[in-house]
């Protein structure tokens, strides 16, 4: 889960520099898009130790269970929701632009779903199953632009499979203490990943995820047609909200929003107004 966003409050001085050494030490292989506008280098190969088709379907059970347990607290938007149908065209519109930050996107199965509930709050789980909570559209009154920016951003997520990664990373290491000096087979992290589908829910990114985020959501939302500057009024209503104590307590602790997050998304929101201006001359 994104809980837009929590994010470790000890930021690498630079998460571009840091995550390119990992990456060259790692001998990363994924590449992003040859037309990609922002820079966000390759995404990590250590998510490759955890499959890909077995976290997506625990994903899916996960999400599962949360719509039905929003459903019996009566909860969950019906299709006729006028949000809700405003997020599916947002959704309509972004979607086409996945596949190229990931090829397995072609097959995913994409839901949006939005809950009632007060927490500021969006996510999009392994495999494309988006929800909002009605307390980020309400609260912050977000624009169609804003709102494609929070849903480009939790696409991102799942493209760049961030949850992937992180569990590769944690299991790995419980894994491999567990097993002392064994090799680490691909069993044993399928195994963890199908076990996994509760821990997607409280899952925390690294502030470096969150930065790759909001730049590949940018790019989404900009070739979707959404003006790339509601990325900077989007991350400015969130400061707010945290200033305002809105969004409870979890998300006042742990929420990245500050000047050098929206200092990052102004430096890039003239890479891609170019396609935003292309989008909507052809749209
Ligand atoms: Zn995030």
């Amino acid at each position: 889960m994104c809980l837009f966003c929590p994010a470790p409050s000890v930021a690498p001085s630079s998460p571009w520099s840091a995550r390119r050494a990992f990456l060259l030490a790692a001998g990363a292989a994924a590449a992003t898009p040859v037309m990609a506008q922002v820079d966000v280098g390759s995404a990590s190969s250590l998510r490759k130790l955890v499959p890909a088709e077995t976290l997506e379907q625990s994903a899916a059970q996960q999400y599962r269970q949360m719509l039905e347990q929003a459903r019996a607290k009566r909860a969950l938007a019906p299709d006729n929701h006028p949000q809700l149908q405003r997020l599916h065209a947002i959704a309509k519109r972004l979607i086409p632009y996945a596949t190229p930050w990931n090829d397995r996107a072609r097959q995913w199965r994409w839901e949006v779903n939005l809950i009632g509930s007060s927490q500021i709050n969006a996510f999009c789980m392994p495999g494309g199953k988006i929800a909002f909570y009605t307390g980020i559209l309400d609260q912050l009154k977000l624009t169609d632009d804003e709102t494609a920016m929070v849903m480009g951003h939790e696409m991102a997520h799942a493209l760049r499979e961030h949850a992937r990664e992180r569990i590769a990373k944690t299991q790995g290491t419980n894994l491999a203490l567990r097993l002392g000096s064994q090799l680490l087979g691909l069993g044993d992290l399928g195994q963890a990943a199908a076990g996994l589908g509760g821990q997607l829910l409280t899952l925390q990114f690294s502030r470096s995820d969150e930065s790759e985020a909001d730049l590949v959501g940018l790019e989404l939302a900009a070739r979707a047609g959404y003006q790339p500057s509601a990325a900077v009024s989007l991350w400015q209503k969130m400061g707010n909200a945290s200033g305002s104590k809105q969004g409870g307590l979890a998300f006042l602790s742990t929420h990245p929003s500050g000047p050098a997050r929206i200092r990052e998304l102004e430096l890039n929101v003239p890479k891609v107004q170019g396609l935003y201006e292309a989008a909507r001359r052809n749209g």
